[in-house]
């Protein structure tokens, strides 16, 4: 028996899994802080800089706060990572919109975008370079179904509300994984982390990066890597063990489903 899923299959189908997604080649790039934090280190704070290129990936922009075993996290947008022209130095770049932006254009992989944004202030708090995007023009769609749509990872196409990857959660995922592999994934995210040491003085907070997997559990790429330690007050440590990326992805349902077909513009569970 058939079941319907919705017309706008992107926004309900990927709390399902296996799903399908456009196919496209895999690229090593992705939000090299270290190169782009000394070459944007001369630009103005505040001064809006032109852009323009392609775009290599798209992946969700999502903070991480953590206060010891606690954790809590904000949705702020999405990160465009490009190969074009930034303040008219040709190079790769990341810039992050936010959540309407990327419901108005439905930013995915090979689209030519322009428009301008400011270097970010903070660097500890965003994994892009630059923010505050505006005057925003998709010149040209790239190749591709707009709908997800790929039988294999990394997963490109359109990437979900951030309801979804909110409803998925997600697991660690090996650092080096993810930079050899998931980079361009839309199910993979680099988060700012935020970590308060002593909540009785949250002014004291350290910074760091981490990265994790929203995609299918069956990923054939998947490797959760170390787990993470999560340092206290007063030189205690906190280890986040895998139960608790088991109960983060739990709410998935446990449905199995054996197969996902667009029909005329509509996906069907099957
Ligand atoms: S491990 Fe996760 S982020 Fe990496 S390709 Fe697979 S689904 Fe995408």
């Amino acid at each position: 028996m058939s079941v319907q899923v919705a017309s706008a299959a992107r926004h309900v189908l990927p709390l399902f899994e296996p799903f399908i997604i456009t196919s496209c080649p895999s690229c090593p790039l992705f939000l090299n802080r270290n190169v782009s934090s000394d070459r944007i280190a001369g630009m103005d704070e505040g001064r809006k800089i032109s852009w323009h290129g392609r775009i290599i990936s798209v992946q969700p922009r999502i903070k991480l706060t953590r206060s010891f075993d606690q954790r809590s996290h904000s949705y702020l947008g999405y990160n465009l990572r490009l190969a074009g022209t930034i303040g008219g130095e040709q190079r790769e770049f990341a810039v992050a919109v936010g959540k309407a932006a990327h419901a108005r254009y439905n930013f995915k992989a090979g689209d030519e975008v322009s428009g301008e944004a400011e270097p970010v202030a903070d660097q500890r708090l965003e994994t892009a370079e630059f923010y505050k995007a505006s005057g925003i023009e998709v010149i040209a769609q790239g190749p591709g179904n707009s709908q997800p749509a790929v039988l294999s990872p990394p997963f490109l196409g359109v990437c979900p509300d951030l309801e979804v990857y909110r409803q998925r959660g997600h697991r660690r995922l090996d650092p080096r994984t993810y930079e050899g592999k998931c980079t361009n994934c839309i199910w993979g995210c680099r988060m700012t982390v935020e970590m308060i040491i002593d909540q009785w003085n949250p002014s004291q907070k350290r910074y760091r990066f981490e990265t994790f997997c929203y995609g299918p559990k069956s990923c054939s790429f998947y490797k959760a890597g170390p787990t993470r330690k999560v340092p206290g007050r007063k030189g205690m440590s906190y280890t986040e063990e895998d139960w608790v990326d088991e109960d983060a992805t739990s709410r998935r349902g446990g449905r199995t489903i054996s197969r996902v077909m667009p029909i005329q513009g509509t996906f069907w569970l099957i």
